[in-house]
Formats: structure tokens, C-alpha cells, sequence
């Protein structure tokens, strides 16, 4: 008989697949080993064993009394990984043994693997997470960034300070890949004058693998070593470099392993070179020309678009296309106009410079936007790519982006879930009739666990906020003012996201005199948690964000405005599980979808957004609050004041009354009624097994050339 398995190896396998992350009860399990090491290591599990030998692990596991939850999570776990009834088992066949290629230049999976800056990557770790769950035959393409995205940290003028700290790859759920040989396999990729070379990491999420790729070896020289040191960081030639590596890098990657994806999904036009090394591969192999071989190509191809901003789409200047480029181009046969046309919207047009999104759009037959209107927007702004054709026909769909519900559900809430939705609601989560169940929870039930949470975020950010003055050298004084910040019983608004200029985060700051009286009334306080990064280079951002700081730093708004440092998956989790409200004021139509209004949904909390992206298309009146009425002003300024008038007015007349307006057992019953609609109207909708099966059915299974059971997406 095989010896029986250490906790410590049955928790290490665990550790080594992202799976835990998505499963309270594991997570539980890490915590209760060692609540402030976990914390420490920012919840790395990993890490966390590391530091414990069997014997002293088995030991703790026993005073802890957690040999069953193991046991009991390592079979889950095990039947996870075996189940073959899944939906992608019935649905996408298709793609068993050639799966899609899922490309995203972040993902953002969980908080202790950095390499994700914001909602594009958050959005790739819960598609891959859902097309796991799912049983989606998908791989993952990205980056290995050893530094990651950057550390926040406020200095004392209201100033953001970045910094980078490099991760040992050995303390993360990692291994790297190695040939037959028992050597590093190593692709590389070649500019004119040098070759890039690359190893990949591999790492599990549930039954998805992702391959990331580490420029960091020795068979570069020093400066290429740091070429994927820093995610978003660097010159245009960086740019350029990730960019090669992510997309053909990627699919040499690929057919290192020995996967020949079926469809190509490109998450964002970073990875569009992955189409150029498609090509190439075919004319080699299969002998075809360049023409049949971009047919062939884009028949297969998928791609999302995912911003309107014009700086979100990267532009190459001719120089920088041919240094990179030149070798690619020849092995396509195209001289430096034939290579510069797959990025221009007009070929004929030399000042044009190559635009990856073009490229995208070049190399994919399957494109959408990621929300409704978005893919109005995106029509009209890419129409210019169809000019034959009237705006209606523009071929960009859309299939508005959604939340990974395992991953964002606070456990209390969940419980409510298991109670009240049928059984097994967790594998069915894209049916209307599932989310009805939730009419049944009664209000006090609902409204007790909605209160438990926030108390619980609360008391998160004090420690969060004494943490921070700690380490500017708050006297005592400072620090026990801290540990009552703010009040548990009082409405609370959270505002967290990237702090880009177009997401407007100082639009409540507009009427600071109002906002003050309104957040000061003694009977129906009003409380705000703010909490983003601004990119490193974006200096309107960093002073938008240093703006909100000072305030919260002035006696009118203490205690009413706190500003948190260091935004990450962590935080999200607590903010979206405690706040009463989220505030999204982005300006007209530049949110493509936003997703973070979509994690609040799952726990109870009401929306109050600008009718941009998924909520222009999920408000309908009582599941939330909308500001301003979906009217775009040509002017700026004369937009941003219109919105901050209507914020604050339905803040003010609408938001504060609802919630302070209290029955005999002091229960804000319109409001519970809204939570209630707010779950049932969107959980079933914005969630990302309703969106990957979306895609699945809507692109991939036709750009597999199967024919499709439903075509939601395309218009
Ligand atoms: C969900 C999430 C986002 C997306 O936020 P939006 O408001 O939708 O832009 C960004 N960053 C993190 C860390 C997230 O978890």
C-alpha cells in the first residue's frame, strides 16, 4: 500500500494550482496555519509552506484541528481535476484536442502573483477561471514580469510612489518547462541585429494552464534579461519587445509544448503579432501563399477590443516595425510597406504608424467589443477599416464582460446563496431562473450579513490606514484615531479602480461644500473609501489622486474620505464585499464595460454609475442608481459639470433617504427590496461563466468551423 500523503505534500500540490484561490475553504485553511505570515506573504501558500518542515506543519494542523478540511478539500480538489461532465464537455468538443490560445499581456488571478496592473488582466484571470470551471479546452499566453506591476505608496505631499520589488519565482506556483532533455525549453524570437530568448513558466488555474515567458535567462544580454522585468513599464522599444515576445514568442511557445491551438483568442491588441507567426508557420509548413495563409488565419482568429481611449491602442512607428519586424516580414515575403499596411488603416497612407488593434482586426474575422455600447462605439470608430460598408455592418459584436462569482462572493453571502438558490446554483450560474431563488432571502437575514461585512471592511481599513501612518511615523495619538476611523452603522460609498484621468475620480469633489454638509449631517452620515494607482507615467492621475489625499487629509472631510495605498486583488475583495454603494463616474462612452460594479452586485451592494459600459445596458431603475441621463455633451467641461451635478443631487435627494429611511425594526426596506433586484436582475447576466460561454458558442466554436448552437454576440 502507497504510504499515506503529509498534509504538507497534499497541501503543497494545492498550493501549486491556483484552484485554492477561488475556494474559501482553502483559503481558510492557509489562514488558519498562520494568520499574520499569510498576510505577511500576501496570502501566498506557497511561500507559506516553505517555511514549515512536515513535522512542524503536521503539528500545527493538529492544534488547529484541520486534518478532515484538508483530506476533504485534496479530494475536491482531485475530482476537480478529473470530472469529464463538464459544460464544455457537451459544448465545445470541438476543441478537445486542439484548444484555443487565450492571449492577454496580463492576469490577474490572484494577488500574491503580480502580474496585472488592473481591470483588463482581473477580467483574463476570471475568464480563465470560468473556462476552467467550465471545462473549456483553453491554454493561457502571457508574460513573466519578475518585478511585477509596482507598489503604491503615498508620500507626504499627497504625491504617488512607485516601487518595484523583484519576486523569487521559486516561492510562486510556477515551474518551468523543460524539454525531454531535462533542459529549460527556450524560444526565441529575432529583431535584426539580436535574438530574444525566453523560457517559460508554466502555472496551473484549476484545468487551465498558463504559460508565461521569462526573458529573464542567461542567453540574453543584460539589458534584454530585463526586457519583462516590469509590466506596463519602459520606452516604446520595450513595448515593441513585450509585445514580439507575448505574441509570436507566444505561439513558438506553443508549438515548443506541442499545442497547435484551433482558434486564436487575442485579449486586447498587445498579443496581435501572435497572427503574423501563425502565418509564417503556415506558409512554411502547409506551403501557402501569404494570402491564403491571413485567410486561413483570420478565420480562426478571435479578438476583443477593449477601450475607445485612443492612447490604449499602441502604436509602432515605421523605424521601430522595421528593426523588429524586418525578419518576420521576409519570412512573409512583404517589404516594409507590404508589413506596414497589416497595421494601417489605410496601406496606401505612408504617414499612417502601425497600429496594433489594426493588426488585430487584420489577422481575426471574430471581433467584439466588450459591452453593448461599446460596440456601438467601436463600429463607429473602426468603421474607417470597412469603408464599403454602412455603420450597422461593421463586423465588431460585443459580449459584455463578467465576474468570476467563486472568486468575489464573500463566504457569509455565500451561505445565503446555498440556501435560498437551487442546489447546485454554483454550475448553472448563467440561468435567470437559478438567481430568482433570491427573492426568497428574507430582508433581516440579508441586511444582518450585508452589515457583518461592512463592519468586517471597516475595521480592515483601520488597520489598513494605521499600517500606512505607521510607517510615516504617526505618534500614538494619530494611531488610536485611526483605530476608530469612520462608523460601521454609516453609509458607506467605495470608489476603486485605476485612477486614469477618463474615470474622473475627484468628480464628487466638484461642490466640496456640498458634499461636506451632506456627508456631516448627524442623523444620515455619509462615509467614502477611496483606493487606486494612477500609471507611473500619468501625472494628470497622480495629481487627480494627490487631489483626493489632501482632502481627506483637511477637518472638513477626516473621517468622512480615506484614501488607501496600494490597490490589488486583496483589496477589491474587501471592497466590493463591504461597501453599501459603488461609485463609477467615468466620462461618456469611455468605459468600455468596467467590471468592478459587478462584483458588488454579487454581495448586496447598489451601483450609482455613469450609463457607460455594463451599466448602461443593466440599469433599470431600481437595481441601482444612475447619474446624469446617457447624454454625451461635445464639451468636456460642460460634461463633467452636468455629471457632478446629477451625482450629487440623486446622492443627496435619492441615495441617502432611500438608505436612512427605516422601519420599526430600523430596516431600510426599499433599499433591501433594491439589493434583492440588484442580485436577481444582473448576478445571472454579469458573470464570467455567462461570458465565456458566450464566446465559446458565439466565436469560438465558429472560428473552430463548427457551426454554433446560439449566436448572441455577433450584430
Ligand atoms: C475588478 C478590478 C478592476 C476593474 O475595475 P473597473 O472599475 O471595472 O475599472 C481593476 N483593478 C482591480 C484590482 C480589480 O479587482
Amino acid at each position: 500500500m502507497p504510504a499515506e500523503m503529509t498534509v504538507h505534500a497534499k497541501l503543497t500540490e494545492i498550493a501549486n494550482n491556483l484552484w485554492w484561490s477561488w475556494q474559501p475553504e482553502v483559503d481558510d485553511i492557509f489562514r488558519r496555519i498562520d494568520p499574520i505570515r499569510f498576510t505577511e506573504l500576501s496570502h501566498n501558500p506557497v511561500q507559506l509552506l516553505k517555511e514549515y518542515t512536515p513535522n512542524k506543519l503536521e503539528k500545527r494542523c493538529r492544534e488547529e484541528v484541520l486534518h478532515s478540511k484538508i483530506n476533504w478539500a485534496f479530494r475536491r480538489f482531485k475530482e476537480y481535476l478529473a470530472s469529464d461532465s463538464t459544460w464544455g464537455d457537451t459544448h465545445a468538443g470541438l476543441l478537445n484536442f486542439r484548444p484555443v490560445a487565450y492571449f492577454s499581456a496580463e492576469f490577474g488571478i490572484h494577488e500574491s502573483l503580480r502580474v496585472y496592473s488592473g481591470g483588463l488582466g482581473v477580467l483574463a484571470g476570471d475568464h480563465l477561471k470560468s473556462a476552467s470551471d467550465l471545462g473549456v479546452p483553453l491554454v493561457g499566453i502571457g508574460l513573466f514580469y519578475h518585478e511585477g506591476y509596482f507598489s503604491q505608496a503615498i508620500d507626504e505631499n499627497g504625491w504617488q510612489q512607485e516601487t518595484y520589488t523583484e519576486v523569487d519565482s521559486e516561492t510562486m506556483p510556477l515551474t518551468v518547462l523543460k524539454g525531454p532533455d531535462g533542459k529549460e525549453i527556450i524560444i526565441s524570437v529575432e529583431t535584426r541585429n539580436e535574438k530574444i530568448y525566453a523560457r517559460i513558466m508554466h502555472v496551473m488555474v484549476g484545468r487551465i494552464r498558463l504559460y508565461l515567458l521569462d526573458a529573464n535567462v542567461p542567453q540574453n544580454s543584460d539589458e534584454i534579461r530585463s526586457l519583462t522585468a516590469r509590466l506596463y513599464g519602459g520606452d516604446q522599444t520595450t513595448r515593441i519587445r513585450q509585445e514580439m515576445l507575448l505574441g509570436i514568442g507566444g505561439m513558438r511557445a506553443l508549438e515548443a509544448i506541442g499545442i497547435n491551438p484551433r482558434v486564436i483568442h487575442m485579449n486586447e491588441g498587445h498579443s496581435a503579432f501572435a497572427g503574423l507567426e501563425v502565418i509564417r508557420q503556415r506558409m512554411h509548413k502547409d506551403g501557402m501563399t501569404f494570402d491564403n495563409a491571413l485567410r486561413e488565419t483570420a478565420a480562426s482568429g478571435v479578438f476583443t477590443t477593449h477601450t475607445p481611449v485612443a492612447a490604449g491602442h499602441d502604436r509602432f512607428d515605421g523605424g521601430l516595425i522595421d528593426y523588429h519586424l524586418g525578419p518576420m516580414g521576409d519570412a512573409l515575403g512583404l517589404d516594409h510597406h507590404g508589413l506596414m499596411a497589416l497595421g494601417r488603416v489605410d496601406p496606401q497612407n505612408h504617414h499612417e504608424t502601425f497600429c496594433m488593434t489594426v493588426l488585430a482586426f487584420k489577422t481575426s474575422r471574430r471581433a467584439n467589443a466588450v459591452s453593448n455600447l461599446h460596440g456601438v462605439v467601436s463600429r463607429k470608430m473602426w468603421a474607417c477599416l470597412w469603408p464599403w460598408r454602412s455603420e450597422e455592418e461593421i463586423p465588431i459584436g460585443h459580449i459584455t464582460n463578467g465576474v468570476h462569482v467563486n472568486s468575489w462572493l464573500a463566504t457569509q453571502m455565500r451561505v445565503i446563496y446555498d440556501r435560498v438558490l437551487p442546489a447546485e446554483w454554483f454550475l448553472r450560474t448563467g440561468e435567470p431562473e437559478v438567481w430568482a431563488g433570491f427573492e426568497q432571502v428574507t430582508p433581516g437575514e440579508l441586511w444582518e450579513t450585508h452589515q457583518a461585512l461592512k463592519a468586517r471592511l471597516i475595521v480592515y481599513m483601520r488597520s489598513c490606514l494605521m499600517k500606512q501612518a505607521a510607517r510615516k511615523n504617526a505618534s500614538d495619538s494619530e494611531l488610536a484615531d485611526l483605530s476608530e476611523m469612520m462608523d460601521p452603522q454609516a453609509l458607506t460609498i467605495g470608489f476603486a479602480r485605476r485612477f486614469a484621468p477618463y474615470k474622473r475620480a475627484d468628480l464628487i469633489l466638484h461642490d466640496a461644500k456640498r458634499l461636506a454638509r451632506i456627508a456631516h449631517d448627524a442623523n444620515r452620515p455619509v462615509q467614502f473609501i477611496f483606493c487606486g494607482k494612477a500609471h507611473p507615467a500619468d501625472e494628470i492621475g497622480k495629481s487627480i489622486l494627490q487631489k483626493i489625499v489632501r482632502l481627506s487629509e483637511t477637518d472638513e472631510f477626516r473621517g468622512k474620505i480615506v484614501f488607501l495605498e496600494d490597490y490589488d486583488i486583496n483589496f477589491t475583495r474587501h471592497l466590493v464585499q463591504g461597501v453599501d454603494v459603488w461609485l463609477n463616474n467615468p466620462r461618456r462612452p469611455l468605459e468600455a464595460s468596467g467590471t468592478s460594479g459587478q462584483k458588488v452586485v454579487l454581495n448586496g451592494g447598489l451601483n450609482f454609475s455613469v450609463l457607460d459600459g455594463w451599466w448602461a445596458e443593466a440599469y433599470d431603475e431600481t437595481n441601482g442608481f444612475a447619474i446624469g441621463d446617457g447624454h454625451i455633451h461635445a464639451n468636456d467641461d460642460i460634461q463633467d459639470q452636468r455629471d457632478a451635478e446629477s451625482l450629487i443631487d440623486v446622492l443627496e435627494n435619492q441615495i441617502v433617504k432611500i438608505y436612512y429611511e427605516r422601519d420599526t425594526d430600523d430596516l431600510p426596506q426599499d433599499w433591501i427590496m433594491r439589493m434583492k433586484h440588484s442580485v436577481k436582475t444582473l448576478g445571472w447576466r454579469y458573470n464570467a461563466d455567462r461570458m465565456v460561454m458566450d464566446y465559446v458558442t458565439g466565436t469560438y466554436i465558429p472560428a473552430a468551423g463548427g457551426e454554433s448552437a446560439e449566436m448572441r454576440m455577433m450584430p
